[in-house]
């Protein structure tokens, strides 16, 4: 009996990160210096969507193995983005994760300044 696999690709969607934000982490700590402070192809955005990308190998719609995981950030005003580092994707992805709690009511704001402050 022969085995039949498919390769299946996947994006998950982490969430927003606001250019003052971004600007913030940039100036106090000198990382994400590869990301323009405003999208560098239409200057035109307020904040970039962050995606993680992963492989899942299948057989018999068993998923078996998640491999090669990667990490996109985008504008969301023209798609421009490019792939990110792993340390980049960790700081951009603490950003993204407050403020989608922020935005679902689930910790006040006083939470999120202060689970910002902590980056
Ligand atoms: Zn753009």
């Amino acid at each position: 009996m022969a085995l039949w696999g498919k390769d299946i690709a996947r994006t998950k969607y982490v969430g927003n990160v606001y250019v003052d934000q971004l600007n913030r982490i940039k100036k106090e700590s000198g990382a994400l210096h590869r990301i323009a402070q405003k999208c560098e192809n239409c200057n035109n955005n307020d904040y970039y969507s962050i995606y993680e990308t992963f492989r899942v190998f299948r057989i018999m719609s068993i998923p078996l193995i998640q491999c090669d995981i990667s990490y996109y950030f985008s504008c969301p005003e023209c798609n421009f983005g490019f792939k990110l580092e792993v340390e980049e994707f960790k700081k951009l992805e603490q950003i993204a994760l407050i403020n989608s709690k922020y935005m679902e009511g689930k910790i006040t704001r006083s939470e999120f300044e202060s689970g910002l402050r902590d980056i």
